[in-house]
């Protein structure tokens, strides 16, 4: 069995990295070109370690199952990117984002890695600017910031809606200069399909080329998983269609362990569903909550009026309106974490007060954001006694330069024009804290097997903070990994070529072709989709938003009748040795159906309410916080790190108990 332990360094939270540093082991210039690397994944996280890593002189072979490191989901992101770097003097510090990081978490995440996050944050930005990656900028050429939910202070770093798309577009860069030295050899369209150890050690993958169907075996020293988050195992989410939880769950099959895999980030504006038949949902930035206010009607009758579309939002006056954040929470308003807003959102339409026909929708509405622009633009621009129109027209024209692309694509899906009317949003899943569990290196369980950037557990603990995801990814890749892995490979500078023609390949090898074979001769009925939603509506409706004992056991049920009827029933066309789509969805959802029962079992194990994982049995019942999520520090002090034994149902739990030393324990209140 594997020992659990996080290999957190001694001494002083400020010091430990430095220190750290200083004394791991080294593999010298020379011997970096003897040894190779295999990260799957080239989304921020991988493809900023990949860049790095051949920097430094290993050799890399990198694998995506896009055309192109391009089009990896990191692209999606649209908020921007958090650093302490202070450059608003507002009173930022390593300090305060390390703070606010396990706060936002609610306490749930491991101190020491959290605090290095938040040193390396500034070097980020360097990095990339160096990179030429163009982030806004100040009228006099400076950086400039925004402020993202569960912080006081601005610190995220942004361009335009479109910051996952130009750091990914930096990462690539990086990873092109190595492509071109062949310090990078780059297999698009190649996914990774099991992991192969030798000896104990990770030593290399196979893949399928998504092309030719070819099944292929790679070689390595060690093996980087970096394959971003699996929040579609509820179907509909607003990650990228393809991601999936296979690199993750297939390496916790061979004994990676897979840590809190109920911490799941449920955003709160998101634009609302529109049917049964929708394979998507689009998020909107929550930089809009840095402008847009959040509201109901305060009257039921108007509710209902306003659902049946007899009144249109802008005819319901001030005072019939219930800005609902303001009023609970006034210390951070319409700017208080995701897992706070997402569940306020759900308790006024379970209320009843929600604003579409469907009854699951608020309002964001700029309209004081436009007033209040308008008339400073107008004093900026020497016009006295500007007309209310005027003001209008100024104040929209600010609001399109900060979020025009995100107003544009809202308009795009819902033919209303934003800038007029107020936008309707509603939570939706969004990212997983949960992932593979990692010690202070970033290595797995498994010796040689690493997993950064979504794809691990650590940093965010049971709630992350909007703008860290990036942050974290490009920590773990630029910053972290290209250190700590050298500390493992130093005792294999003497290993030589690892070979591909052993028996542990072989096998390997065997199972994921019978997989294959599986699928294409099963004379099955009905499509993938078809188990995929369904998961995915178990999913939301009893492992969702809220999570009581009751659900969550037949959730338990549910997904492993609809796992044994998967096997049975799936119908897959086409032919493996051809681009197949259906073929990569069905092992894509054979693993969702796997990992959706862990999930609830973990979820069914927490009996508190921390971060997004919101127990109804575990609500505070008196006091100031009434009626918020009650944490259990004297319990559940722990990060749970499942440990696979042939079925999900007989996993076993470990536990890592989280040490608080440089930050107290508190409820965590926004009000
Ligand atoms: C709509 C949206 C907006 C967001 N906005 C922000 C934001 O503003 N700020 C922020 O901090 N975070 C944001 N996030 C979260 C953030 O974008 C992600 O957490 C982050 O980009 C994940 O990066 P990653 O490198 O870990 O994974 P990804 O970008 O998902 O990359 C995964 C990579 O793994 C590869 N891969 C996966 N499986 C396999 C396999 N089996 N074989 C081979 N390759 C494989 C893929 O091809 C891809 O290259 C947003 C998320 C969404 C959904």
């Amino acid at each position: 069995m594997a020992i659990l332990d996080s290999k957190v360094p001694e001494g002083p939270i400020k010091d430990k990295w430095t220190t750290y540093k200083d004394k791991i082991d080294l593999v010298n210039p020379a011997n970096k070109r003897n040894i190779d690397i295999i990260v799957v994944g080239t989304g921020l996280a991988g493809g900023s370690a990949a860049a790095t890593l051949a920097e430094l002189g290993y050799n890399v072979k990198a694998y995506c199952y896009q055309d192109s490191p391009r089009r990896a989901h990191s692209i999606a992101a649209q908020g921007g990117i958090n650093a302490a770097k202070n450059y608003q003097g507002d009173g930022d510090s390593n300090y305060r984002l390390f703070y606010d990081t396990v706060k936002g978490g609610d306490y749930r995440s491991r101190e020491a890695n959290v605090y290095r996050l938040a040193e390396v944050s500034g070097n980020i930005i360097d990095q990339c600017v160096a990179q030429g990656v163009p982030f806004a900028r100040e009228y006099g050429g400076l950086l400039d910031n925004r402020s993202f939910g569960g912080v006081l202070v601005s610190r995220t770093f942004y361009a335009k809606g479109q910051t996952g798309q130009q750091l990914l577009l930096g990462a690539y860069s990086a990873m092109n200069r190595q492509i071109a030295r062949g310090k990078i050899e780059m297999f698009n369209r190649h996914e990774m399909l099991d992991v192969v150890k030798v000896n104990g050690k990770a030593r290399g993958i196979i893949t399928r080329n998504l092309i030719t169907g070819e099944i292929e075996r790679h070689s390595a020293h060690a093996v980087v998983i970096a394959s971003g988050g699996y929040g579609n195992v509820y179907f509909l989410s607003t990650n990228a269609m393809g991601s999936n939880a296979t690199a993750a769950w297939k390496i916790h099959k061979k004994g990676a362990y897979f840590a809190n895999p109920c911490y799941t980030q449920i955003h709160p504006t998101c634009i609302p569903r529109s049917g049964d038949y929708q394979s998507k949902l689009t998020l909107m930035s929550e930089s809009l909550r840095n402008d847009g206010r959040i509201w109901v009607p305060k009257n039921i009758e108007d509710a209902k009026t306003i659902q049946q579309g007899n009144m249109k939002p802008t005819e319901l006056s001030e005072e019939r309106r219930d800005y609902y954040l303001e009023r609970r929470y006034p210390a951070f308003g319409n700017l208080v974490p995701r897992d706070v807003a997402s569940r306020a959102a759900k308790e006024r339409c379970d209320a009843g007060y929600g604003v579409n026909a469907t009854g699951e929708a608020v309002y964001l509405d700029f309209t004081s954001a436009i007033n209040r622009y308008g008339k400073e633009q107008a004093k900026i621009h020497g016009i006295a006694n500007a007309s209310e129109e005027k003001i209008i027209e100024l104040g929209e024209a600010v609001i399109e330069e900060k979020y025009g692309n995100l107003f544009q694509m809202y308009e795009k899906i819902i033919d209303e024009n934003p800038y007029k009317t107020p936008m309707m949003i509603y939570p939706a899943t969004h990212y997983t804290m949960g992932g593979v569990w990692v010690d202070y290196n970033l290595m797995t369980t498994v010796p040689g097997l690493y997993c950064i950037g979504e794809a691990n557990f650590s940093d965010h603990g049971a709630n992350r903070l909007g703008a860290s995801a990036l942050m974290q990814g490009l920590a773990d890749g630029y910053f972290v990994l290209p250190y700590t892995i050298g500390d493992y490979l130093s005792d294999d500078i003497r290993t030589g070529a690892i070979s591909t023609d052993t028996a542990e390949f072989d096998e390997v090898e065997k199972t994921v072709k019978e997989r294959i074979d599986f699928f294409m001769n099963n004379e099955g009925t009905k499509s993938v989709d078809h188990f995929h939603k369904r998961l995915g509506k178990v999913m939301w409706d009893k492992v969702g938003m809220a999570r009581n004992e009751k659900e969550l056991t037949e959730a338990i049920s549910e997904i492993k009748a609809i796992r044994d009827e998967f096997w049975k029933e799936v119908k897959v066309p086409g032919d493996a040795n051809e681009m197949n789509l259906e073929l990569e969805k069905a092992g894509r959802v054979a693993d969702f159906l796997e990992l959706g029962e862990l999930f609830a079992m973990d979820a069914l194990d927490r009996n508190e309410s921390c971060g997004g994982h919101f127990r109804e049995e575990s609500v505070e019942l008196d006091g100031e916080q009434k009626g918020e999520a009650k944490r259990d520090d004297v319990n559940y002090k722990y990060v749970s790190a499942w440990e696979y034994k042939g079925t999900p149902s007989d996993s076993v739990l470990h536990k890592e108990e989280l040490e608080f030393k440089d930050i107290e324990l508190k409820q965590r209140s926004y009000k």
